[in-house]
């Protein structure tokens, strides 16, 4: 057995069209996984499918489009469906999209922005894994990963409510890993610090807040998506087999330096 192969397998990624989840949609590819690639954006999709299915899956294995917005049920239901109608099943799923519309006060945020990012980042993100869970249990093999976030085990000013919806995926992943382990079903979360992607692009491009989140991190430097796309392989693989219910921070040490 070959610890990091995902030969065989069907990965359902969302917001796969750039930064982490591309990274891990790539990856997973490279490691020999069918992929669905899945954003808003169609045309964004297309062109990372291809880009994977030239560059990065070489052993067979192939990469299609599913656009899907993760606030709408019927869109998470419809990616499900037609990854099943396109590859049979799926075996990994990534839920990676998340959303952010408020930097701020806990005393500002309005209610739609309080509730969009419940909505996006904890209902939209169980939803899937429910839809998701039921082929799982009939195949008795399935692995859910949830990208989380440090700002899920820190206290916050400005992202309060965002790092709220971390905390609750790494919730999440603890119940699902307890309720599905029994079907060979393994949920884990990924905590990433500070990467370099448009979704964080506020945080590093202010020359100050970006030193002070550098000398804070003991590798003195904010991550890569390849950095993340590693773990998700890891957990995805025979390598993470016996991994489930966990949180594991990749941050450079941000969280643990005194
Ligand atoms: P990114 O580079 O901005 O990419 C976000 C992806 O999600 C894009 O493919 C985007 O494509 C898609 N997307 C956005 N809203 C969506 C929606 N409502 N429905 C479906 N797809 C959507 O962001 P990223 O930094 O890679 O973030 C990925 C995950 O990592 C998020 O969960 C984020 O919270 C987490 N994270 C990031 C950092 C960081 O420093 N970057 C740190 C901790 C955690 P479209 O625009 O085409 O929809």
């Amino acid at each position: 057995m070959k610890l990091f192969d995902l030969t065989g397998k069907t990965a359902v990624i969302t917001g796969s069209t750039k930064g982490i989840g591309k990274a891990i949609a790539e990856r997973m590819a490279e490691h020999g996984a069918n992929i669905v690639v899945s954003s808003r954006k169609q045309g964004a999709c297309e062109a990372v499918a291809a880009d994977i299915n030239d560059n990065w899956a070489k052993s067979g294995n192939r990469a299609v489009s599913i656009p899907c917005h993760i606030y709408h049920k019927e869109q998470l239901q419809s990616l499900v469906e037609q990854s099943k109608a396109e590859f049979g099943k799926i075996d990994i799923l990534v839920c990676n999209a998340a959303v952010n519309p408020f930097h701020g006060s806990a005393l500002d945020i309005p209610d739609t922005a309080f509730d969009r990012i419940m909505e996006c980042n904890i209902r939209s993100n169980s939803w899937l894994c429910n839809m998701a869970i039921p082929g799982m249990i009939e195949q008795k093999d399935g692995v859910l990963i949830i990208v989380s976030s440090i700002g899920g085990i820190r206290g916050s000013k400005e992202l309060g409510a965002y790092s709220i919806s971390k905390a609750a995926d790494m919730q999440i992943v603890r119940n699902y890993a307890v309720e599905f382990g029994p079907h060979n079903i393994r949920a884990n979360c990924i905590a990433p610090g500070l990467i370099i992607t448009d979704f964080a692009r506020a945080l590093y491009e202010d020359p100050e807040r970006r030193d002070n989140r550098e000398s804070a991190t003991p590798l003195r430097r904010l991550g890569d998506p390849d950095e993340i796309a590693g773990a998700a392989v890891m957990m995805a693989s025979p390598a993470g087999s016996y991994l489930t219910g966990q949180t594991l921070v990749i941050d450079g040490g941000t969280t643990i330096q005194p």
